[in-house]
């Protein structure tokens, strides 16, 4: 979805930025597509193998190895690298993180922005969220090694981009300009936070943030994603009326189909359906639109509307900012001894002073290391109910396995329980082939015989 790869540039390899990713992850299903013919990708239009076909012989389990063995082994193992590769870059970006908040602390880089931040002014808001623009920036520069690698070069390695060097650079520099917009103020907050609240600061912190977050999402529709991406009505066709009627049928309050250029950035296929009120949309990137068969289209959408309708990107937002509460709390308890420890000796000695903060991300980070798979969890459960709601309500069981296995030319297919608890934001593939082929088996009637 557009909010998520936004969100992505937007304040990537910041806390704020972590959350922010996580969050939006969960109103997304990306699946990819076939843009260039290459080794990773499976042909365009629906694939249903002959051992899926539905019939009185139908077996779940035959029809599910049918669909994972449309991967060659050489598929198979690139897919497993890449997204075993991003369980090692988990533990490494947090290294780099922490490495970023040593260089803030022992150079005197964040004690120098504080003064210069209280040169400029001596409000603690005002000082504090010019030390939050400030830490942005800095913080974005001694970021960039690790964020070209992980989003450009690798992506590009296994064929997951289509952005140029430049085009990146300006969509990095794009979403740190929005971040500049939002983040100090968050910051400013939190501080203000500290300074009055004490003991119970971590408590507002996390209602602030939750705010936060909420009205980013209200608003990253309207006003961030066509920033990034333009957005087109989708013309009038088969595809468009199939959307519709199932948005009908769903009780989606909008006949506003949009398409929008996400194949400048990604060769991964995603849709989603946001906004409230007035502003509600159904969006789907070009490369869905393009590179796949309606079926596939048609399962997605389902999906997507499934989170609309079970008011998944409140609950998730819900759940993840208690889990980001008992992070700022974790903090509040440790900040001060990590201050004594780390902070003294380059002249930090107080928790509401700004020049804290990289201190504090160094905790939160190492926290939220910690809390991916309760996150994960949070919104793989709901991914779940989305892709049975799909299944129900779009009907094509075929469609849900085409794109799954399209998805699985980039995320390991089949991964052991607890991999899957830890590390998966969304079911495998192997589970929604699987739970596609089971509901193919009990709803046969329902499936035309010629799919
Ligand atoms: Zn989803």
């Amino acid at each position: 979805m557009g909010a998520l790869y936004l969100l992505r540039g937007l304040v990537m390899r910041h806390f704020l930025a972590v959350i922010l990713c996580f969050f939006m992850l969960s109103g997304t299903v990306s699946a990819q597509d076939a843009a260039a013919p290459g080794s990773r990708e499976l042909p365009a239009g629906l694939i249903v193998p002959d051992a899926a076909k539905p019939g009185p012989g139908f077996d779940v389990d035959t029809a599910t190895a049918a669909y994972i063995d449309l991967l060659t082994p050489q598929q198979r193992a690139q897919s497993d690298a890449y997204f075993e590769g991003g369980y090692w870059l988990e533990l490494w970006g947090f290294l780099y993180g922490l490495m970023v908040c040593v260089i803030f602390i022992v150079s005197g880089l964040s004690v120098k922005m504080r003064n210069l931040s209280k040169r400029i002014s001596h409000r603690p808001w005002l000082y504090t969220a010019i030390y939050g623009a400030l830490w942005l920036v800095a913080a974005e520069i001694l970021s960039l090694p690790w964020a070209l690698y992980t989003d450009y070069f690798r992506e590009h390695a296994y064929g997951l981009s289509n952005l140029s060097l430049g085009a990146w650079f300006g969509e990095a520099g794009k979403g740190l300009l929005i971040s500049l917009i939002i983040v100090p103020w968050l910051i400013s907050g939190i501080f203000a936070a500290v300074r009055k609240a004490g003991d119970t600061w971590w408590l507002r912190a996390g209602v602030a943030t939750f705010a936060v977050l909420l009205l980013l999402i209200m608003v990253s529709p309207v006003f961030i994603n066509p920033l990034f991406n333009e957005y087109k009505p989708l013309p009038e066709g088969p595809v468009n009326s199939a959307i519709l009627s199932l948005a009908r049928a769903n009780q989606i309050p909008t006949d506003n189909v949009k398409y929008f250029d996400a194949s400048k950035q990604t060769t991964r296929v995603s849709a989603n359906v946001s906004g409230f009120m007035g502003t509600t949309q159904v969006s789907l990137n070009d490369n869905l639109l393009n590179k796949t068969s309606l079926p596939e289209v048609k399962a997605v959408m389902g999906h997507e509307m499934g989170h609309y309708v079970l008011n998944h990107a409140v609950r998730n937002l819900a759940y993840i900012s208690l889990v980001l509460m008992f992070g700022f709390w974790v903090v509040h308890k440790l900040i001060d001894q990590a201050i004594a420890r780390f902070g003294v000796r380059y002249g930090i000695t107080e928790r509401t002073d700004p020049a804290v903060l990289p201190i504090a991300v160094a905790v939160f980070s190492f926290y939220m290391l910690l809390a991916t798979p309760v996150i994960n969890s949070i919104i793989r459960t709901a991914e779940k109910e989305a892709d049975l709601y799909g299944l129900n309500s779009a009907r094509e069981p075929h469609g849900f396995a085409t794109a799954a296995m399209r998805l699985s030319t980039y995320r390991k297919i089949h991964p052991g329980y607890w991999e899957e608890v830890i590390f998966y934001d969304h079911p495998s593939g192997y589970d929604r082939v699987h739970s596609s082929m089971l509901w193919l088996k009990e709803n046969q009637q329902l499936v035309e015989s010629n799919q």
